[in-house]
């Protein structure tokens, strides 16, 4: 590749013409070839005359002669390459004629053998010079013919018909070399216009991808005031909230003095729908510390054993609320302890089986928890209820998204509770996956790595 790169420089010659350029390549390319060719002549003839095969004389003459063609070569490759292309071709074609004129016996060059081969000059001369130069080739030939014609015998006609020949050649010569420099020339045209375009469409996108970050960045700082206004919003919310529960909780207590059924009735629903409302401004609060960067995980030790009991204590008067059954289990093969956010999973266990409670309307809920491989452990949450459409499955963990969005449907909840699950899952390394068949009902599975005791302390 390196070889490759290197004769590519010895060849090619910058030039503000790129037809010229082409030419005192193409020039350079017939240099180094016919100079290649002289001195493989001159080893040959050096090793012909040592072992005796050539005679002194004719191999000094020849020698002398090849050496100086290969001196010329290299004088030519310089001005092609430093000085002018026109010039070295000129000389190279006038070069030719000349070797070509005095290589054979006169009347050969003038009616004989040697005729055809001016054909090379004249091809040569449409190749290295500007398209014109056959027939400047074609005319020097001629001349030479004529002097030689001339000179061997005064008054001798030289041969016209084959002058003629040679503008023919000339012309033909002319013509494709012409037509090739069109072509280059469209070639570059398109070129130069692609070039263009592909400058104009990449300051285009540029520009777009400018603006695109500008309005990314807009959008962000403006999800940066929502999550600012959610967590305030909540955060004010839920004292007030906190301390109408507190305050019903007492009056129910009857800390205030006896109360009669019916206030006992309106206190329950005043509770109820208070939880409710705290129940949402915590995910809401959640959502936007989540959203903020600001939620993270504290790594302890706990039993799972214990948290499959507690809640199952907790949600079972629930699912019995709804006629649904409960039933947890934990595998043997589930350590004693695991390390992780207790808090945190209860929370997502309480959501993934709060929403099994709240969809399913017949049939039952199961917990389990399990070692799915060395690393990690899991738990499935499921279900026997509606089910979930396979193409809403990756859209219910968006926040505020609902299957049924609908201010009608007779299901409570913001749509925060998947969101949430998910992102906690995330910020644990762990996942959540849906296997979910219509009318059958749904699994959550949850899978989380066996954290070990080292990452407890760095926590
Ligand atoms: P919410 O329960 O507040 O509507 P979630 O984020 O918890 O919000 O759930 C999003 C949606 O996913 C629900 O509205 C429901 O359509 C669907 N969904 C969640 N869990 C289940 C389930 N176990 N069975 C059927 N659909 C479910």
């Amino acid at each position: 590749m390196k070889r490759l790169i290197t004769v590519n420089r010895l060849i090619n010659v910058s030039s503000a013409d790129p037809d010229d350029a082409r030419r005192r390549q193409l020039l350079n390319i017939l240099l180094i070839g016919v100079g290649i060719i002289a001195f493989l002549g001159i080893v040959a003839i050096g090793v012909a005359s040592v072992i005796g095969a050539l005679g002194g004389e004719d191999a000094v003459r020849l020698l002398s002669g090849l050496s100086i063609a290969l001196l010329g070569f290299i004088l030519l490759f310089l001005i092609n390459r430093y000085v002018s292309g026109t010039l070295a071709g000129a000389l190279f074609v006038a070069f030719l004629i000349a070797v070509i004129g005095f290589s054979d016996d006169p009347q050969m060059v003038v009616e004989g053998r040697t005729l055809f081969l001016f054909a090379i000059p004249i091809l040569v001369a449409s190749v290295v010079l500007p398209s014109w130069g056959s027939f400047i080739a074609a005319g020097l030939s001629s001349v030479l013919i004529a002097v030689i014609a001339i000179s061997i015998r005064p008054g001798y006609v030289p041969p016209l018909p084959t002058m003629f020949g040679f503008f023919a050649i000339a012309l033909v010569a002319w013509l494709s070399a012409r037509s090739l420099e069109n072509a280059l020339q469209e070639l570059r045209a398109i070129n130069a216009e692609l070039d263009q375009r592909v400058e104009d469409r990449t300051r285009e996108l540029r520009e777009a991808n400018a603006q695109l970050a500008e309005a990314n960045e807009h959008l962000r700082e403006l999800d940066r005031l929502k999550s600012r206004f959610v967590s305030m919003v909540s955060h004010e919310l839920r004292t007030p909230l906190t301390g109408i529960q507190g305050f019903a909780e007492m009056i129910q207590a009857e800390v205030y003095g006896p109360i009669s059924d019916q206030q006992d009735k309106a206190l329950k629903r005043i509770l109820v729908n208070t939880t409710q409302l705290i129940s949402i401004v915590n995910d809401l609060l959640d959502q936007a510390r989540i959203e903020a960067g600001q939620l993270s995980i504290r790594y302890e030790s706990f039993s799972p054993h214990a948290l499959a009991d507690d809640l199952h204590s907790t949600m079972l008067l629930l699912a019995k609320a709804h006629n649904l059954t409960l039933e947890t289990e934990v595998a043997p093969d589930v350590p004693e302890y695991l390390v992780g956010d207790r808090h945190r999973l209860h929370q997502i266990l309480v959501n993934l089986i709060n929403n099994a409670i709240k969809f399913t309307k017949e049939g039952g809920i199961e917990l389990i928890f399990y070692r799915p491989d060395e690393e990690n452990w899991a738990f499935d949450v499921i279900d026997t209820g509606p089910g979930i459409p396979e193409d809403s499955v990756a859209d219910i963990f968006e926040p505020f998204r609902q299957l049924d969005g609908s201010s009608t449907r007779r299901h409570k909840g913001v749509g925060l509770g998947l969101a949430i699950v998910k992102q906690l899952v995330e910020l644990m390394e762990g996942s959540i996956i849906v296997e979910s068949e219509l009318g059958k009902g749904t699994t959550f599975t949850v899978t989380l790595p066996i954290v070990n005791a080292r990452m407890e302390d760095d926590a």
